[in-house]
């Protein structure tokens, strides 16, 4: 012992195909953000309203099913935010995330959960907790995570 052996390391890339099923609800969801709705599961016992829509309630483990998805409004009350002023490889694009922007943490209207999403503000001095918010959609939707790309402030006047 003592003398440092040398690492012995084999360099490989392997393809690592899969598929994974994102469920009943999920797939109703991303179809109505395709139709430009944002949906939620209600909770048949305790009637939480969860955005995006869960399978199982997580206060009182009730199953929920398809059946059980709302509508729900693309305004809600931001609760918190922050401006982002540094750079980071966006694990979306592999890429460095374009930089300053705006990023909320809000309620839907009608949902009982909280998201969080871009907001298209990077001047902190313009996001006030309590201030209503409301999803921009791509113009031509795909039934994707990307539909709404961010969210926007409304206007007190709005
Ligand atoms: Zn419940």
């Amino acid at each position: 012992m003592g003398k440092k052996e040398k690492e012995f390391q084999i360099k490989w890339k392997t393809d690592l195909p899969y598929r994974y099923s994102i469920g009943k609800l999920a797939v109703k969801y991303f179809e109505e953000l395709k139709n430009k709705k944002i949906t939620g599961s209600k909770c048949p016992k305790c009637g939480k309203k969860y955005m995006p829509p869960r399978a199982v309630c997580a206060d009182c483990f009730v199953e929920m099913t398809v059946e059980d998805m709302i509508e729900l409004s693309p305004r809600g009350t931001l609760e918190g935010f922050t401006v982002v002023n540094y750079p980071f490889v966006d694990p979306n694009t592999g890429g460095m995330r374009p930089f300053p922007y705006g990023y909320g943490i809000f309620k839907l209207d009608g949902a009982d959960t909280y998201m969080m999403h871009f907001v298209d503000e990077t001047d902190h001095t313009k996001f006030k907790i309590g201030q209503r918010v409301e999803a921009v959609f791509k113009e031509k939707t795909e039934g994707d995570i990307y539909d709404i790309p961010y969210f926007r402030l409304i206007k007190e006047e709005e």
